[in-house]
């Protein structure tokens, strides 16, 4: 499958890893648009949250406990962080496997633009 994020799982796109285990993976986005930016993926390729059903259930759940940690591991924890799914067209998305922006470090303005 012609998929960047899969190809980031199996090694065969570099990546700056912040944290991995046998589910997920999180590593830095490549153009940071906060100074903690990071993308936390499912290793099974997911298109997206459309994609999600509920066989996905608990490794969704594990997910946003492991956002959490990450943010600590960070160290925006008590800062204060966003997490984003950018899903389809109208919702940003470029890469077609479910990710989850976590960013910090900075004031993070809402609304979005
Ligand atoms: P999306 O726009 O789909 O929500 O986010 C995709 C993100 O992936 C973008 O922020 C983009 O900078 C990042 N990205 C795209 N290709 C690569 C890559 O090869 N390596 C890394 N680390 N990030 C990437
Ligand atoms: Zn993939």
């Amino acid at each position: 499958m012609d998929c960047i994020f899969c190809k980031i799982v199996s090694g065969d796109i570099p990546s700056d890893k912040v944290y991995e285990d046998d589910k997920i993976l999180a590593f830095r986005d490549l153009n940071p648009e906060a100074p903690e930016h990071v993308l936390v993926i499912p290793k099974e390729h997911i298109s997206s949250l459309n994609e999600a059903n509920e066989t996905h259930l608990e490794l969704l759940g594990y997910i946003q406990l492991k956002l959490s940690e990450i943010a600590k591991k960070l160290g925006v924890s008590d800062s204060g962080y966003r997490v984003v799914a950018n899903t389809g067209d109208e919702g940003g998305q470029t890469v077609h496997h479910l990710h989850y922006h976590l960013l910090g470090g900075r004031f993070m303005q809402w609304p979005p633009g």
